[in-house]
């Protein structure tokens, strides 16, 4: 069946329940599509027979009447998920190889279960995906480890124009999504990793309130900020996977909410007659690409025909959030990070006199650039005498922040605005300025700060045949909404069902 890459997750759900297409045969047809576009550098790791042993029990499952709703759904992982069957290296010479003795609770939920705990939804791993080093970076170019098939580590393409970066840091799950290499991905959002990249290559995905979905097994980047979601074609088919992902998962995860679990399917067709949708001003300022505009200022109209009316609203720190971000997300790193000093895992030297030498050695060589400079940042920031003018400062603001997005709240029920300032841009050319690239984060910080839903969904193309993302932020679980927002734009629209050429 040629065309198993085409389905949606909910129509190949359906056929595999239906046992009109084998577990097996589909694991099979999307390896086979893997192994003939490397040339992406999307995935980092891959085991053909840990899928496909995954793949025969899935369909023993559905033989025997105990499937899953997502049994024998192929799925791939971002490589920030440690996972049993495959490498687990966050993209960093420091966890190369590294092999974990259990799955993220997220990986288990989709995939097999917790052993001794509830049933998993059943899905069948594909592999890890590439993303940039400890989920730092906004273009997936800072990454460490091979991709499979290439000898060196290279940068994921955008399927768009494989001159162009596929955005980051899950730039891997969403170029895989983009060339129909696997029916959806996850993916993780700290400061806008799933929107971002998702915005780039033209697909759908949503970062969930902060504590929707268990961060346990996700290897920490700012663990006040990172949060778990999916990566898919549309609004649908991340709504079946978002459902099977979240829940309390609080033994484990202690920042993880106590609140039950959403089926997000069944409001999707609800209607948006007198919603009210939030334009943050601040979000169409000077720094907007035009192509963008156009596309954003399309879906916005869309909407209007939806029944939805516009509101004018103010973010009025909008701009605060990249100081405040990049003062507490490197923070954060500092300290999660100080676990790889090659004693306990990891990467360690091979030649030292002592104990501190070892230490030293094996972190610099361990670590890529990106990922020293933001340890070198989070040290000085919370170092005595630098604490309080920048860290706790920008705790405050972060509040702030938070704050604003309910004075917000009082006057719209959703926000929408551009993901990003412009469409992805081309290989190198943001890399020898790191500055550059965190100043095109300023749309997704402010919900990441805030612990806010965040979706992006696909809006129309931009200059060079580009895609455009819409952004749309919710108030504290109101994923549901969201994800209706954008399945009623993609019943109206076709941008989420295009495919890039040769794909
Ligand atoms: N680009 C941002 C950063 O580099 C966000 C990354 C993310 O969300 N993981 O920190």
């Amino acid at each position: 069946m040629s065309e198993l890459h085409q389905l949606s997750v909910a129509e190949l759900a359906r056929r595999l329940r239906e046992k009109k297409v084998s577990a097996v045969e589909t694991a099979q047809h999307f390896l086979g599509r893997m192994a003939a576009h490397q040339d992406l550098a999307a995935f980092v790791d891959v085991n053909e027979a840990a899928t496909l042993a995954q793949a025969r029990a899935a369909d023993a499952a559905i033989a025997a009447g105990s499937a899953g709703p997502l049994a024998g759904v192929p799925i791939a992982h971002k490589d920030i998920f440690v996972t049993k069957d495959f490498a687990s290296t966050a993209g960093s010479k420091m966890l190369a190889g590294y092999r974990s003795p259990f799955d993220a609770t997220v990986v288990a939920r989709l995939g097999p279960g917790t052993p001794g705990g509830p049933a998993g939804a059943g899905a069948v791993t594909l592999g890890k995906l590439s993303c940039d080093e400890f989920a730092m970076g906004s273009a997936n170019e800072s990454v460490a480890v091979p991709a499979v098939g290439h000898s060196a580590p290279t940068p994921v393409r955008n399927p768009w124009d494989t001159g162009r970066v596929a955005g980051g840091s899950s730039g891997g799950s969403a170029a895989a999504v983009a060339a129909r290499l696997a029916p959806a991905t996850s993916g993780t959002d700290t400061g806008g990793s799933i929107r971002q990249p998702a915005s780039f290559c033209g697909i759908t995905g949503i970062k969930p309130t902060y504590g929707r979905a268990s961060r346990y097994g996700m290897i920490a980047y700012a663990s006040s900020l990172d949060q778990a979601g999916p990566m898919a074609r549309s609004a649908e088919d991340c709504a079946l996977l978002l459902s099977a992902m979240c829940g309390p998962d609080l033994d484990r995860d202690s920042t993880s909410l106590d609140v039950p679990v959403e089926d997000f399917s069944r409001t999707l067709n609800d209607k948006l007659d007198g919603l009210r949708i939030g334009i943050p001003k601040e979000f169409f300022g000077a720094g907007l690409a035009a192509d963008v505009r156009a596309a954003i200022d399309g879906a916005l109209k869309d909407y209007e025909k939806l029944g939805a009316k516009l509101v004018e609203i103010s973010l009025p720190r909008t701009e605060l959030a990249i100081p405040v971000y990049y003062i507490i997300a490197p923070a954060e790193a500092s300290s999660n990070l100080s676990r790889f000093d090659g004693v306990k895992f990891g990467h360690r030297a091979k030649d030292y006199s002592d104990l501190l030498e070892m230490y030293k050695k094996s972190r610099a060589e361990g670590f890529g650039d990106e990922v020293k400079r933001r340890i070198m940042v989070g040290t000085y920031v919370l170092s005595h005498g630098y604490y309080d003018a920048y860290y706790l400062q920008a705790q405050k603001i972060r509040k702030l922040i938070a704050d604003d997005f309910q004075q917000a709240f009082k006057q719209c029920d959703v926000i929408a605005g551009p993901v990003a300032p412009s469409v992805a841009w081309s290989l190198g050319d943001k890399t020898d300025d790191p500055v550059a690239a965190y100043l095109a984060d300023i749309y997704t910080l402010p919900a990441s700060l805030a612990g806010l839903p965040g979706m992006s969904v696909p809006a129309g193309f931009g200059a060079g045949g580009m895609p455009v993302g819409l952004q749309l932020i919710g108030n504290y679980l109101q994923e549901a909404k969201l994800l209706n927002m954008a399945h009623r734009l993609q019943q109206a629209t076709d941008f989420h069902l295009r495919t890039p050429e040769g794909f």
